[in-house]
């Protein structure tokens, strides 16, 4: 996140950046023949004029043409994947490139009507857009970090005693990747002082170098595990109407393959048996973690979760 390349002012830009700042779209208007200018620049496109004048506008815009980035444009941008790549249209004709938030991939149409979202959560506010119906219009500082905006999509509530449609929520295909996480050495050494497991090949880099198989440090399989609850699972529905849900185990855990230090980890799930039990409804998701690019995955859990009234 800290990592991320941020746009510079310049003295020409300054005004931009600065009314994001404040929740204001400003953007350059000629005096002499009436255009509306961006991006910021020294003369008017159309006459070119130098009186250039800053003037705030509503923000209000519809969507000209996205595209949906499943592979990051750059490292760093991961944990917004997929982007949202968009070329949006303000009222007063200009065209901004930005990236819309808060819309699920069904949600987004060419020509729908947009406003802005200022987005604090670097360090420079940046301007995003979403649909005009959403109740969404600031990003906090550290909240795409916390909840990637994918989880905004409005889900299918499923009853959890509705057994017809929970059976056709069994299948042998699996969801899309969940966001992506790093298993940094420093997780793993946190891990280590934890569980008390600080076998060499998981914390001794300059070791693991020399006598390891894998050439370095690899995750313990039991972090990997834990850390399934960092990935959220893109699903189009959720279960309602029960009382409180509880982790019952797993029918089966396999460590295949392993994640070495530094790896990027992302998951999908599938579910695999619905079953009404005599607690309640008892749903079995099989969750698999991948090194990302991967085939073999690095972990496979077959979760049971236990729903009652
Ligand atoms: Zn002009």
């Amino acid at each position: 996140m800290a990592n991320k390349p941020q746009p510079m002012a310049t003295d020409i830009s300054r005004p931009f950046w600065e009314a994001l700042k404040q929740h204001r779209v400003s953007i350059q208007h000629c005096t002499d023949c009436g255009s509306w200018a961006f991006f910021p620049r020294s003369h008017c496109p159309s006459c070119l004029s130098d009186k250039l004048q800053w003037r705030d506008v509503s923000g209000a815009g519809t969507l000209l043409t996205y595209t949906v980035a499943r592979i990051p444009t750059l490292p760093d941008f991961a944990d917004e994947a997929p982007q949202k790549l968009a070329v949006v249209e303000l009222a007063e004709g200009v065209h901004i490139n930005t990236t819309l938030v808060g819309l699920g991939e069904d949600e987004i149409h060419i020509g729908m009507a947009l406003k802005p979202v200022f987005d604090e959560s670097g360090e420079t506010t940046l301007l995003r857009f979403t649909g005009q119906d959403k109740a969404l219009s600031v990003i906090q500082a550290g909240a795409q970090a916390e909840a990637p905006v994918t989880q905004v999509v409005s889900k299918r509530q499923i009853h959890f005693k509705d057994f017809a449609s929970l059976k056709a929520l069994v299948s042998d295909s699996y969801s899309d990747w969940s966001n992506r996480y790093t298993v940094s050495q420093d997780i793993i050494d946190q891990f280590a002082a934890l569980s008390g497991d600080d076998y060499w090949i998981h914390t001794d880099p300059e070791r693991a170098k020399k006598q390891s198989p894998f050439g370095s440090t690899i995750a313990h399989g039991m972090l990997i595990q834990v850390l399934l609850s960092r990935l959220t699972m893109p699903l189009d529905w959720e279960l309602a109407g029960f009382g409180n849900m509880v982790n019952y185990g797993s029918d089966k855990l396999r460590f295949p393959s392993p994640v070495l230090s530094g790896s990027q980890i992302h998951g999908r799930s599938r579910v695999k048996a619905v079953d009404e039990v005599k607690a309640g409804t008892q749903l079995t998701l099989e969750m698999c973690i991948h090194v990302v690019g991967q085939e073999r995955p690095a972990l496979i859990n077959e979760l049971i979760v236990l729903y009652m009234p």
